[in-house]
């Protein structure tokens, strides 16, 4: 009778604490969902688009065929993703490229190189593989017309550093990693999954501390630019959802294919792109932008700095509340505001950028930037 009775209240007590969990988890997905604007196509350039970066397929160690990729990008409403199967480079993620379901898949190749792994976008295909030398892959890379990606530099096969730098990006954070490393603090919110997968994404996430500051330090002396990355081999639909490129265009986006690419190409090798955490809400309309003597100089600009001159830095937030936007110079936050528009004067050179954080109730955890953007360089000796 004892024991029996035991068993009841052991029973009893566990129904409880399902109870309560269920309780806690539905409160959150109630209250989560990702905030939007309501942005309309624009007339005037830049014209924004939005994609994915960084994605494995059948053709290497990724789960889903290119076709199938395409589907659920463009079912999410993204306009481009690019591929980067592994290899060589890999020719049959090349050849993949086209139009699909109204997206525009582009696709690169992740080279294993002596240092780590390296993303070559926009080459045409070597006679030979690529070197398995870093520095002289990136030498081949651009001599076929191309640029080059530094993968996952502090996660996975990490990136040794050398003195010398030839490449023409780095990866800030990467979906894939955030969702193996945090995957036991973020069991608790594995049912998530199959109400609200952005949700869930979210909570996996963690401020990528060591990229952002190595990637301050190389811009002291370099021009590299920041991307947010998939790295997706499979559960497409939830990291497809998350991590984006918001590419800004002079013109808009061509139906044909080759003016497209290099529409595309032509962006990410200026800086002309900021990344977004879109899961925890829409960026679209994020700006940043230099003013200064009579001109306009966009995101990722190289501007010589003369000592007569100085420039205005101007931030556009996507939202008028919400959001606290930091303009950061050469690592430091030199500003932050809360204003849907700002500016700062700049008359030191340096590295200037900007990250904007989400500051109403968000999954995102406080130290995680919403938005990153490309940095605009003020250079002294800047011909
Ligand atoms: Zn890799
Ligand atoms: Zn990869």
């Amino acid at each position: 009778m004892k024991h029996r009775l035991g068993k009841k209240r052991l029973l009893f007590g566990l129904a409880f604490l399902i109870l309560l969990y269920s309780f806690w988890l539905g409160t959150q997905l109630l209250r989560f969902s990702p905030q939007r604007t309501n942005v309309t196509p624009e007339k005037s350039p830049p014209h924004e688009i939005v994609g994915v970066y960084h994605i494995h397929t059948t053709f290497s160690d990724g789960l889903s065929s290119p076709d199938k990729i395409a589907r659920i990008a463009a079912r999410q409403g993204l306009d481009f993703i690019i591929l980067t199967d592994h290899g060589k480079p890999n020719l049959r993620c090349l050849e993949s490229q086209g139009w699909k379901d109204g997206l525009l898949l582009l696709a690169g190749s992740e080279l294993s190189v002596s240092r780590g792994h390296l993303v070559a976008l926009d080459f045409a295909p070597p006679r030979r593989p690529f070197s398995q030398n870093a520095e002289d892959a990136a030498r081949e890379i651009r001599a076929n017309g191309g640029f080059s990606v530094i993968a996952h530099p502090f996660s996975k096969v990490r990136w040794s550093w050398g003195e010398e730098v030839e490449y023409a990006g780095l990866e800030i954070i990467d979906a894939d990693t955030m969702f193996k490393k945090n995957l036991l603090p973020s069991l608790p919110y594995l049912p998530a999954l199959l109400f609200k997968p952005g949700f869930y994404l979210l909570k996996t996430l963690e401020r990528p501390v060591q990229t952002l500051r190595k990637w301050d330090e190389l811009n002291e002396t370099h021009v590299l630019y920041g991307y947010f990355s998939a790295d997706a081999h499979l559960f497409y639909r939830v990291i497809l959802s998350g991590f984006h490129l918001h590419v800004l265009l002079d013109a808009p986006l061509s139906a044909e294919f080759d003016t497209a690419r290099s529409q595309v190409f032509g962006a990410l090798r200026q800086g002309r792109f900021y990344s977004a955490v879109n899961a925890a809400g829409n960026a679209a309309g994020f700006r940043f932008w230099a003013e200064g003597s009579g001109s306009r100089f966009p995101m990722g600009s190289v501007i010589p700095l003369t000592s007569a001159s100085s420039l205005e830095l101007h931030v556009l937030a996507p939202f008028s509340s919400a959001v606290e936007t930091r303009f950061i110079h050469n690592g430091k936050t030199i500003r932050s505001a809360a204003e849907k528009e700002t500016s700062v004067v700049a008359q030191e050179p340096g590295t200037y950028r900007v990250e904007a954080y989400l500051r109403e109730w968000s999954p995102l955890t406080s130290d995680i930037p919403w938005i990153v953007s490309n940095p605009i360089f003020l250079r002294k000796d800047e011909k």
